[in-house]
């Protein structure tokens, strides 16, 4: 069916809509309605409150004014349509602690959204608040907490979610499952240990990631039942660019999130820590509720044909970032989170689904905010309607400089494919895994003609061996290698995290890693009970051994800037692999590598159960900087290595 207004023929198409005849997703479209302006959203001043949305397929749109998140009463304000498709509302007095919405008429159908652009929301994010978040600052919060000059490489990730970290019984910490746990020190846990931000503190990493904290679905987690079980990671966004409100104390106040979300920001910034965000734009919870399809029917989404969404992402549409207004939602997006909650670095879920053009683009606009914030993610290769050439993904690594990619050819070599639970890797007994070794160690970089990455630069490379998907390390040694001793699974979970942490790259671990993390062999624990997500405080007391090996192997790590070398060209030159026998990967940081006191450095893992001979550069004057207990004999040019282990 077709409607005639103001010239402009609209018609029905499937999903999708046609204006004047240029189709949505037609280049014609975006440079007919392509808007620059940095304005939509509320804009608000002492006696002015402005609207601006870009709608370029409706026939009509409107303000709608609440008093509260659930009052049905309601004031309609009509807006104007301006260039590029943006109407436009702007009312003549100061409009905080109001509730909106906008609707649209598109052809015969009335749709009522959130903005996409609402920075507050009320509870379940279902309606916009217009909020002045000047007044959301804590104290202090105004002084500049850039840091002088931090090369990414010299990052250690601590990837952690918001509700694991504290809702323990026996955490310590008194706001259990919310920000405000962050801003708690000097908790303990069981046999005294040190719990929450001290215990991160005392572990050495640099940045704690959190997953997301952006406003995430409802059929997730319901903010009005908080007091019943409910678990989810979050990666179903609903409002982008709004906090989360069940990590708040009050998720019916929304000044409450976001002031809570900024003061545990704050308290990380004061231990040292910066913080990354885990952002999902390549995805949202449901296509068809998302105020992206009810604001511009189509638009925003990549299709496989008129009536069918891509699906590369696999929860059930891919959002299409080579569109000129999508690419600027993320854009405008990401630079939000940056300057008003002073977020140090983005991980992008699936990044191999947007466009290379758009992360470049990121990278620019962040670097103009604070060249130190970290651009990482997911850069899989995914079935989605884009030109293999776009795609953010590792192939293309070496078009976006300074942006990083997970890297799971280490992951696998280490302990066995993520996806196939019962293969092997080099920690647990598989055979010839010392090449694919090499490269993760190399930082991903193409290193020779046989040790090949996808990295040029080692600033392009995410080094891990865990993370939130996909088995813990223990869980997948308990699939392979279940029925050993515990002490050699042990072994095995050291020694991948030993690799991690002596590898070129950036480092990456999973919250808990540090004391070896079980979710009871739940391999996808999204929205498993909370007691399979939760730090488990009383394995953290039983495995403090462990954990003074990890925090021994980070300490390493920071006092060597060896490890950590910022280019290609330097690895190639300092990094050397040694001679070595079968599953004993063996390599020498030389010559003061990135400028490090150490005039060599020699590193060796063995795979192998058993004690190897592994010959060694000659010299008297080697000290052993990690692992003397694995070390059976050092002699001038041999060192007799313990199987399952790691020396320095
Ligand atoms: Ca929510």
């Amino acid at each position: 069916m077709a409607v005639q207004r103001e010239n402009e023929e609209v018609i029905r198409y499937g999903d999708l809509t046609v204006t004047n005849g240029i189709h949505v997703h037609s280049k014609e479209f975006d440079s007919a309605f392509g808007y620059e302006g940095n304005d939509l959203g509320v804009s608000l001043s002492t006696d002015r409150t402005s609207f601006k949305l870009w709608a370029p397929t409706a026939n009509r749109a409107s303000v709608i004014i609440y008093d509260s998140w659930d009052s049905n009463e309601k004031i309609i304000y009509p807006m104007t349509r301006e260039e590029k498709g943006v109407w436009v509302y702007t009312h003549a007095s100061n409009l905080e602690g109001k509730y909106y919405t906008y609707e649209v008429q598109i052809e015969d159908s009335i749709n009522e959204a959130v903005d996409p652009y609402a920075k507050a929301v009320g509870v379940n994010g279902d309606r916009g608040y217009i909020v002045d978040l000047a007044s959301t600052n804590p104290e202090g919060w105004e002084q500049n907490s850039n840091l002088p000059f931090f090369p990414s490489t010299d990052a250690i990730i601590y990837e952690l979610h918001v509700r694991d970290f504290s809702i323990h019984p026996e955490s310590g910490m008194h706001h259990k499952g919310k920000f405000l746990a962050f801003t708690e020190t000097g908790t303990t846990g069981p046999n005294g240990i040190a719990t929450g931000i001290d215990h991160i503190k005392k572990l050495g990493v640099t940045h704690v990631q959190l997953l997301p904290i952006y406003d995430y679905s409802t059929d997730s987690v319901d903010e009005t039942r908080l007091d019943e079980e409910q678990y989810n990671w979050g990666y179903d966004p609903k409002n982008y660019n709004a906090v989360e409100g069940s990590y708040s104390t009050n998720p019916y106040d929304p000044t409450a999130r976001i002031k809570e979300l900024k003061l545990a920001i704050q308290s990380l910034h004061k231990q040292g820590l910066q913080v990354i965000m885990d952002v999902v734009y390549n995805h949202v919870f449901d296509a068809y509720r998302m105020s992206f399809m009810k604001l511009v029917p189509g638009y925003y989404f990549r299709y496989l044909d008129n009536d069918t969404l891509a699906n590369g992402s696999a929860c059930g549409n891919d959002t299409a970032s080579e569109r000129k207004m999508m690419r600027k939602f993320i854009v405008d997006s990401v630079v939000h989170w940056a300057k008003e909650y002073k977020i140090n670095g983005f991980r992008f879920d699936l990044m191999g689904l947007h466009d290379v053009e758009t992360m470049n683009e990121i990278r620019r606009q962040l670097d103009k905010i604070d060249p130190n914030i970290i651009v990482i993610g997911e850069g899989w290769d995914l079935h989605t309607p884009l030109h293999k050439n776009q795609k953010a993904n590792q192939h293309n690594a070496p078009k976006m400089p300074r942006i990083a990619h997970f890297n799971d050819g280490i992951r696998d070599a280490l302990k066995g494919h993520a996806l196939y639970p019962q293969q092997k890797g080099f920690v647990n007994g598989e055979n010839g895994k010392e090449t694919a070794l090499k490269a993760g160690i190399a930082g991903g970089i193409h290193y020779s003609t046989t040790i090949k990455g996808f990295a040029k630069e080692p600033n392009q490379t995410v080094s891990y061996a865990e993370a939130h998907d996909n088995h813990t390390i223990w869980d997948k040694l308990m699939v392979t290698n279940g029925q050993e001793e515990e002490a050699i699974i042990k072994k095995m979970h050291l020694l991948c995290t030993s690799i991690v942490l002596t590898s070129q790259g950036i480092s990456f671990l999973h919250a808990g890693q540090e004391f070896m993390r079980t979710k009871n062999g739940v391999e996808n624990s999204y929205r498993s009970h909370t007691s399979i997500n939760w730090l488990d405080w009383n394995r953290a007391a039983a495995y403090q051994d462990e954990i003074d090996k990890v925090k021994a192997l980070i300490a390493l790590r920071k006092k060597h800037p060896a490890f950590r070398m910022k280019t290609a060209e330097d690895i190639k030159n300092h990094l050397r692999f040694e001679k070595a026998p079968k599953n004993v990967v063996a390599y020498t940081l030389r010559h003061h590598a990135n400028g490090d006191e150490a005039k060599h450095i020699l590193v060796i893992h063995n795979g192998n159960r058993g004690t190897r001979n592994v010959t060694i550069p000659r010299s008297k004057g080697w000290q052993v900087a990690f692992g003397e207990d694995n070390i059976k004999q050092l002699s001038r040019d041999t060192v007799r290595v313990k199987g399952i282990s790691t020396i320095v």
